[in-house]
């Protein structure tokens, strides 16, 4: 008879993504009567728009199988979308759908036998990938005074030799909410070529960037860059699990290794919702004024949530996109200290029991336990709401009205942040 004893010892002993695990852990909370400020969980706050919503419900008959690659229609609709925005003649052939991009980034780790580089604080998932498939995953700590990025410099140190490695970006960055210049790109794409570096760009929240300037390292870096991205934040629609890669033609081979894990495995992403992402990649006025009311939104909220933390002592950086901060309590580290907390998690724990917050630790995201680092994603509020009010300014008042949660748990976090400094 079989054991756990017989398990993979690759994914033995793993939890839950953490993410998940806070998201239940408040729940259970909330469902106990106590008042919680949901700040673990970063999923978009907005509606899908009606226009996308309306073209799902007309494609409910779509039964069929589609290939594996996806469908030829939205695959050019997402050639188009990226190379429109990058300003490069982007094909059918290059793009591929996947259930989510979260699985597109397993099998590019699963096909692709090279070193993987982490810059961190990182999203959630790209180290349980490395893991579960026994890549060696090297993490790159960054620093606050980075900004919470890989530098150039940075990089060239931990890619020695042009031996090939697989780098994975992430901008507008979660969980630090900050994004990379132009010239911090060109410098990034300079070091990559000269040392043979494939980088995983993704750029799921380049729909978000607060002012709409995203920029892909696609243009300075085309020949090796995979741009990842997809429906899931900037369509609200992460529910409906539609991920997108667009490879070069230089690394079509891995294009098609992918492919084929995928046809072995998950075989092809949900028709209805395929045939709906169309309209969501063929933009228009109506997606045009949803996202830059949205981004407006956010960047009122993340503004200021980052301004009154950095007056209440917390180290945080103003946001250029995405709807997370990073928050540094390192500051106030000695009354932490005395309080005997000697982790983020631990931190987290606390802040949860005394304010009601919820937080992801630092540690979640690859940050060395004992740092003082928390995430926190200010989308508690009902989107639909907001979208509808929305008008000129996004001022104090409005973020009072539509975002009260984010108002409050704020107000708690501070209160706690200052009576701590004393
Ligand atoms: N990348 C980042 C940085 C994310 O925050 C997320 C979701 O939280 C994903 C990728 C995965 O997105 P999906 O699998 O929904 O496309």
């Amino acid at each position: 008879m079989m054991t756990m004893e017989n398990i993979n010892a690759n994914v033995a002993g793993r939890g839950k993504s953490p993410t998940l695990g806070t998201n239940e852990l408040s729940a259970a909370m909330e469902a106990e009567g106590r008042e919680v400020f949901r700040f673990g969980f970063g999923e978009s706050p907005f509606p899908v728009p009606d226009v996308v919503a309306e073209a799902l419900r007309q494609n409910a008959h779509q039964k069929s199988y589609l290939p594996v690659q996806g469908l030829p229609e939205l695959r050019e609709a997402v050639a188009q979308f990226h190379g429109r925005r990058e300003g490069l003649g982007l094909t059918v052939e290059q793009v591929m759908i996947g259930p989510g991009s979260k699985e597109l980034m397993f099998l590019l780790q699963l096909c692709l036998d090279a070193e993987v580089l982490v810059p961190t604080p990182c999203w959630v998932s790209y180290v349980p990938h490395g893991e579960i498939l026994g890549r060696p995953v090297r993490l790159i700590h960054t620093t606050s005074d980075e900004r919470w990025l890989l530098s150039a410099e940075r990089l060239a140190e931990e890619a020695p030799d042009a031996t090939p490695r697989l780098l994975i970006l992430n901008y507008p960055g979660n969980p630090q909410g900050t994004t990379y210049s132009q010239q911090e790109l060109e410098a990034l794409a300079d070091v990559a070529r000269e040392k043979n570096i494939i980088i995983m760009s993704d750029e799921i929240y380049g729909e978000l960037h607060h002012d709409g300037g995203h920029q892909s390292l696609v243009r300075y870096y085309p020949e090796g860059t995979i741009i990842s991205s997809g429906l899931s934040k900037w369509c609200g629609a992460g529910g409906w699990r539609l991920g997108t890669f667009v490879f070069p033609e230089e690394l079509s081979w891995l294009r098609e290794a992918m492919c084929s894990v995928a046809s072995e495995t998950y075989s092809t992403v949900s028709a209805p919702i395929q045939y709906a992402a169309v309209s969501a990649y063929s933009g228009g006025e109506e997606m045009e004024s949803y996202l830059s009311a949205s981004r407006r939104i956010i960047k009122a909220a993340g503004n200021w949530a980052a301004h009154r933390l950095n007056e209440a002592g917390v180290a945080v950086h103003h946001p250029e996109g995405a709807f997370y901060l990073f928050l540094d309590f390192s500051t106030m580290a000695p009354a932490i200290a005395q309080m005997g907390i000697e982790t983020s998690s631990v931190l987290c724990e606390k802040l949860l029991e005394e304010t009601g917050v919820v937080l992801l630790s630092g540690e979640a995201f690859s940050r060395p336990p004992e740092e003082l680092t928390a995430r926190l994603a200010y989308v508690t509020f009902d989107g639909g709401e907001a979208l509808k009010a929305v008008g000129g300014s996004v001022d104090d008042s409005f973020l009072g009205k539509y975002c009260p949660k984010v108002v409050e748990g704020i107000d708690r976090l501070t209160k706690w942040a200052e009576a701590l400094s004393g």
